[in-house]
């Protein structure tokens, strides 16, 4: 956990400077605000993308994703009985993946299919789900139903939403306009950044109040370092409420190094495309066969030969740094 902390902090430090070049005009341009004046509550909005959803194809459906998908090779995705997908209009839907029973049975539970982020949830729970439904059934409990750790599936998960925000998904696939497909793939990778330092910042935090053994005295360093790093105020108060259960914050800030590692790797070994090419989805199902058999680090260790670090994250900023365009028009 601090040695996990102390990277976190580390990757914070790393990425401060681009985090800031690359957040500040695109907070501006969406809300008029700058970061000093910014809060949690314009975070919340500029990384909900619905001011981008004018530029969502009119008429796609989840039957287009999981069409696409299975001709992509996942033929499992069309299996209904095996993967049911739930849209549910409720606002309050919170989405999810259910695997009732691995690998027969798995549920996704979501709003409908009308903007961007509906997409990255469906894509996000794909992942989830995919990697269930090619677990070998003839596994045992432990390396099947028991979870060592969120790392691994929620670098999948991740894995899988990053594709479908790419600029050649968007463009190849959805047939958006390759300008605006550009301008929607940089927004995303902003909001990618902004995302992992929120994680890597309550990761940090969260190790600092374990380290002295008084979780209730941090609401005061929690509202400061979350300013500090992601540069949006944060209530004191909210402390509690933004605490994850069983150190989910450290799978999610690893699952972020960990899918772009995963990425790397396959875009080495398949090229850019690389979530075209039947071989990489051959090789992702070969993977899942092995259930959880392996957290993430070792997972990492033994399929891609490195350990998990933060290496192919920072060098996706940097490639985005160089590539900004920043013209958002919307
Ligand atoms: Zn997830």
């Amino acid at each position: 956990m601090h040695a996990a902390a102390a990277e976190a902090s580390a990757f914070l430090k790393e990425t401060s400077a681009a985090y800031r070049r690359l957040l500040q005009p695109l907070l501006l341009n969406v809300t008029g605000l700058s970061l000093e004046q910014a809060s949690r509550f314009d975070a919340i909005y500029l990384l909900g993308l619905r001011y981008l959803d004018r530029f969502f194809p009119d008429q796609l459906h989840v039957s287009d994703i999981l069409g696409y998908f299975q001709e992509t090779g996942y033929l499992l995705v069309s299996e209904s009985e095996q993967l049911v997908i739930h849209e549910n209009d409720d606002p309050g839907v919170q989405p999810y993946c259910i695997p009732v029973n691995i690998p027969g049975e798995i549920h996704i539970i979501m709003g409908p299919l009308k903007g961007w982020l509906d997409l990255e949830t469906l894509c996000h729970e794909l992942g989830h789900a995919l990697s269930f439904l090619y677990a070998d059934a003839g596994l045992p409990p432990e390396q099947i139903d028991f979870f060592q750790s969120g790392g691994l599936s929620e670098s999948f998960a991740f894995l899988f939403q990053k594709i479908c925000m790419s600029k050649e998904f968007i463009h190849e696939v959805l047939s958006v306009d390759s300008d605006l497909a550009q301008m929607i793939s940089e927004i995303h990778e902003v909001k990618w950044l902004t995302l992992s330092r929120r994680y890597a910042a309550k990761l940090a935090i969260e190790g600092e109040n374990f380290r002295q053994g008084h979780l209730q005295r941090g609401e005061q360093h929690y509202a400061d370092t979350m300013q500090q790093e992601t540069g949006f105020y944060y209530d004191p108060e909210t402390y509690l409420f933004d605490l994850m259960p069983d150190f989910y914050t450290l799978d999610y800030y690893q699952a972020f190094l960990g899918s772009a590692a995963i990425e790397q790797y396959l875009k080495g070994v398949y090229g850019g495309r690389w979530y075209l090419e039947a071989e990489a989805s051959g090789m992702l199902k070969q993977w899942w066969r092995e259930g959880n058999s392996q957290d993430l680090s070792d997972f990492m260790k033994k399929k891609t030969g490195s350990p998990l670090h933060s290496g192919p994250f920072l060098r996706n900023v940097v490639a985005r740094e160089q590539a900004a365009v920043h013209n958002f028009s919307f």
